[in-house]
Formats: structure tokens, sequence, C-alpha cells
């Protein structure tokens, strides 16, 4: 049985990850959506266990995705839920530089044991970030192409 681990902030998850979670589910028995508890990032939108939530919501119907909290080291946490891989996704030449230094320090930190794959954005979902989410909402604009609705109403409830 093929596993694999993707970990992230999805604060919130967007219509891109989303992308990338469908791609990896096209390959792998199992997709484990890892929603990284990263203490260096600032206050978040939704707190941990509203994202755990709303992404399990999302999946509900799909038994194939597994939702979980990761803390720690990623590939740690990978290697506990005997995953194979680290899945990431890539938007464009701009993602490249952090990603593959990510990738670097994962194989480093598992002794050469766990390698990333990556999935690029497909054309739709290229120019989507969380932030770009996040500003758009706070100023009051759509954000329906960039989210699902029931990010979008949770988002609102929030408000
Ligand atoms: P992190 O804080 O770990 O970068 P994110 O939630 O921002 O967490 O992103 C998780 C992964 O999803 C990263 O590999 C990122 O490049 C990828 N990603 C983010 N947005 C998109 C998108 N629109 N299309 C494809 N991949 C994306």
């Amino acid at each position: 049985m093929t596993k694999v681990l993707y970990p992230g902030s999805f604060d919130p998850i967007t219509k891109g990850h989303m992308n990338i979670v469908s791609q990896a589910c096209e390959l792998f028995d199992e997709v484990i959506v890892a929603i990284m508890n990263n203490p260096t990032k600032k206050v978040p939108f939704f707190t941990l266990d509203e994202r755990v939530k709303l992404i399990k919501k999302l999946y509900e119907n799909k038994p194939n995705v597994k939702v979980i909290v990761g803390s720690g080291a990623t590939v740690d946490v990978s290697e506990n839920e005997g995953c194979q891989a680290i899945v990431r996704g890539l938007r464009g030449l701009s993602d490249y530089d952090y990603e593959v230094q990510l990738r670097q320090i994962n194989k480093d930190f598992s002794k050469d044991k766990m390698n990333t794959i990556f999935f690029f954005a497909d054309k739709d979902y290229q120019f989507i970030s969380s932030t770009a989410v996040k500003e758009a909402f706070f100023l009051g604009k759509p954000i329906c192409n960039y989210v699902d609705s029931l990010i979008e109403n949770e988002m609102n409830n929030k408000r």
C-alpha cells in the first residue's frame, strides 16, 4: 500500500492545495494531509482544531484522504505514519528555492530515506496562496474562486 504525507499550514486550505491532494490521490493509495503545528508562524486565521475539522469535512467522502495534526519535524511525522514519501506542491519558480531546501533537509534528517515528490499546480491554481486568500477576504473581495464554499462560509462566520 502506497502512502504519502502532504504537510503544510493550510491556513486556509485553498483550491490549489486541493488540486495537489487530487493529483496525489490518483497515484497513491492513501494521502495524509498533515496540518503542521509550526510555532515560528504568526497568529493563524484558523486554529489547528478548526483546520482539522474543516479539512476532515472537505474530505469526508474520500476514504483515502486522512487528516492529522503534525508536530515536530515533518520527516518524523512522515516516518511515524508509515509514509514512503512526502508530497509538496509547486506553483512556479518562486516556490522552487524554498522547496528544494526543505527536500534536502528532510533527506538529511532521515539519513536519505525520506524523499519528496513534487506535483505542479494545474493552470487554474498557479496563482492561489493562503496569504492572498486572506488578503482578499479582509478587503471584502470574493474568494469563491480560490477556496471551497465550506471554507468561505467558515471564514465569513469568523469575521
Ligand atoms: P507551508 O507553510 O508549509 O508552505 P502551505 O499550506 O502554504 O504550507 O503549503 C503547503 C504546500 O502546498 C507547499 O508545498 C506549497 O508550495 C503548496 N501550495 C500552496 N499553494 C498551492 C497552490 N495554489 N498550488 C499548488 N501547491 C500549492
